[in-house]
C-alpha cells in the first residue's frame, strides 16, 4: 500500500505549475515557489536495545517561510525519501496559507520502521533527531509536529530534548505534545474533525443529505479513526460501511460501529477480524460504491489505473497527496468532488497553531473555544476555496486547484510585500 509510483515532489511542483499558470504568476515568482528554500540531511547514530549502533538517515525541509515560521510533521517510515519530505513541505506551505494562519510550510522525516522498534530506541532516535536538527528549529523558525507514525509521546521527547540543548521551554517550537507538556486540547482528533466540517460544508453545496449517506474509510490510523467516529457525531448520523488499516479492511452494507472497529484496532493492532464484516482489500474498498470516501493513510492510491471506478460523490483527502493529477483530471470529468487533502486536513496544523499561540500566552483554553475556533477556521478556508472554483467556472477547475489558486496567491503576496521576488 505504501509503494507510490510517481515522485511525489515532481507531483507538487505540477500541481503548482498549473497554478502558476492560471494566475498569470511571473516567472520568478513561479520558480522560488517550484524549491524549497532550505533542507537539512541528517546522520543519526542510535544505541539499539542490542548494544550496537545503528545509524539513521533524518530530514527536515523549509519549503517556505514567507507567511511565518516554517510548520509541518516529522514522519518516521520505513520508504521515507527527501523528495516525499520536499512534497509534503509543499504541501504543508499551501495549507498554512489555505486557513490563513500566520506559518510557512515545513516538514521531516526518518527512514526506519517504528512498528520494529522498542520504547527505548524510539526516544533514543528521537533525541537524536532533536541534536541534529534542533539548531533551526524554534518557534520563530520551523515548528514540528506529529505525522505518520510519530505521536505525542514523540513529541515530548523532542521538546525535552530541546529544553536540554538551550536551557529554556520553549513549548511552541513544537505542536501535538501531551497536554501535560504544553498541548492544546483537541488537537489529538483536529485533523479528522477538520476534514469532517468539510464534508459537512461541501454537502450544503452539492445538496447531499448527511445523515443517510454511506461512507468508507481508506486507513485506520490517527484521522482515519476520529474520522469514522466524528463523521457520525458532527454531521448527525451517517451509515459508515468499510474502513482498511495497512494489513486489509472490512466491509458491511448492513453499517459497522466506528467506536467498536476502534476499539478492535486497539486491541488486535487491525481492523481486520472485526465480528460481523466481510474482508476486502485496500485496493477494493476505494471504488465501492458509497457517497463520501476518506482516503487516509498514505500518497497515491487514486491514480489513472482506479481513478474510472471511484463511485463516491465526494472525496475527502484526509491523507496527504492520496491522488495523483492523471487521477484528479478522471475525477473531474465524472464529477467527482474532491476537498483536496491541504484543505481537508487543515485541522491538524490549524490547531497547532492554536496550541502555539497557548504556549505563547502560557494559557490554556477550553475545548469549547478550540472546536469553535477550528469550526470558523475550517469553514471560512473551504468556502474561500468553494468560491474561487466558482469564480473560474470558466476554467472548468477542480477544488484542488481552487484551493492552490488561493494559497499560492497568499504566499506569492508575502514574497513580494517582503522584496524576495
Ligand atoms: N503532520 C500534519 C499535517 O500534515 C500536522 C502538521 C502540524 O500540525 O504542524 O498537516
Amino acid at each position: 500500500m505504501s509503494k507510490i509510483a510517481q515522485n511525489p515532489f515532481e507531483i507538487a511542483q505540477a500541481q503548482l505549475d498549473k497554478a502558476a499558470k492560471l494566475l498569470n504568476l511571473d516567472e520568478g515568482t513561479h520558480q522560488a515557489l517550484r524549491e524549497p528554500l532550505r533542507e537539512l540531511v541528517v546522520s543519526l547514530p542510535v544505541r539499539m536495545d542490542d548494544g550496537k549502533v545503528k545509524v539513521f538517515k533524518g530530514f527536515r525541509v523549509q519549503y517556505n517561510d514567507a507567511r511565518g515560521a516554517c510548520k509541518g510533521g516529522i514522519r518516521f517510515h520505513p520508504e521515507e525519501t527527501i523528495d516525499t519530505v520536499r512534497a509534503l513541505s509543499a504541501w504543508m506551505t499551501w495549507k498554512t496559507a489555505v486557513v490563513d494562519v500566520p506559518l510557512g510550510g515545513g516538514k521531516g522525516g526518518i527512514i526506519c520502521n517504528p512498528k520494529e522498534m522498542s520504547q527505548g530506541e524510539l526516544e533514543r532516535l528521537s533525541r537524536a533527531y532533536i541534536r541534529q536538527v534542533g539548531r533551526i528549529l524554534g518557534e520563530k523558525m520551523d515548528s514540528p509536529a506529529p505525522d505518520v507514525y510519530t505521536n505525542a509521546q514523540i513529541m515530548a521527547w523532542m521538546v525535552d530534548e530541546y529544553y536540554w540543548m538551550n536551557g529554556e521551554n520553549q513549548f511552541g517550537m513544537i505542536t501535538g505534545k501531551p497536554i501535560a507538556l504544553g498541548g492544546s486540547l483537541g488537537r489529538h482528533d483536529a485533523t479528522a474533525r477538520g476534514g469532517v466540517y468539510c464534508v459537512r460544508e461541501a454537502a450544503k453545496k452539492l445538496g447531499l443529505d448527511n445523515k443517510s449517506a454511506t461512507y468508507a474509510i481508506q486507513g485506520f490510523g490517527n484521522a482515519g479513526q476520529y474520522a469514522a467516529v466524528l463523521h457520525q457525531e458532527i454531521l448527525g448520523g451517517g451509515k459508515l460501511v468499510a474502513v482498511s488499516d495497512s494489513r486489509g479492511g472490512i466491509y458491511n452494507a448492513a453499517g459497522l460501529d466506528p467506536q467498536a472497529i476502534v476499539d478492535h484496532k486497539l486491541k488486535t493492532g487491525a481492523v481486520s477480524g472485526f465480528p460481523g464484516a466481510k474482508a476486502i482489500t485496500n485496493d477494493e474498498l476505494l471504488v465501492l460504491d458509497v457517497d463520501l470516501l476518506y482516503p487516509a493513510a498514505l500518497e497515491q492510491v487514486i491514480t489513472g489505473a482506479n481513478a474510472n471506478d471511484i463511485k463516491a460523490k465526494v472525496v475527502c483527502e484526509l491523507a496527504n497527496g492520496p491522488t495523483t493529477p492523471e487521477a484528479d483530471e478522471i475525477l473531474l470529468k465524472n464529477g467527482v468532488f474532491v476537498i483536496p487533502d491541504f484543505l481537508a486536513n487543515a485541522g491538524g496544523v490549524t490547531v497547532s497553531y492554536f496550541e502555539m499561540v497557548q504556549n505563547h500566552y502560557n494559557y490554556h483554553w477550553d475545548i469549547e473555544s478550540v472546536y469553535e475556533r477550528l469550526d470558523k477556521k475550517m469553514t471560512e478556508a473551504f468556502t474561500g476555496v468553494y468560491a474561487m472554483l466558482e469564480e473560474r467556472k470558466a476554467d472548468s477547475i477542480d477544488m484542488r486547484t481552487a484551493a492552490y489558486l488561493v494559497a499560492v496567491s497568499r504566499v506569492a503576496e508575502a514574497m513580494k510585500l517582503r522584496g524576495w521576488v
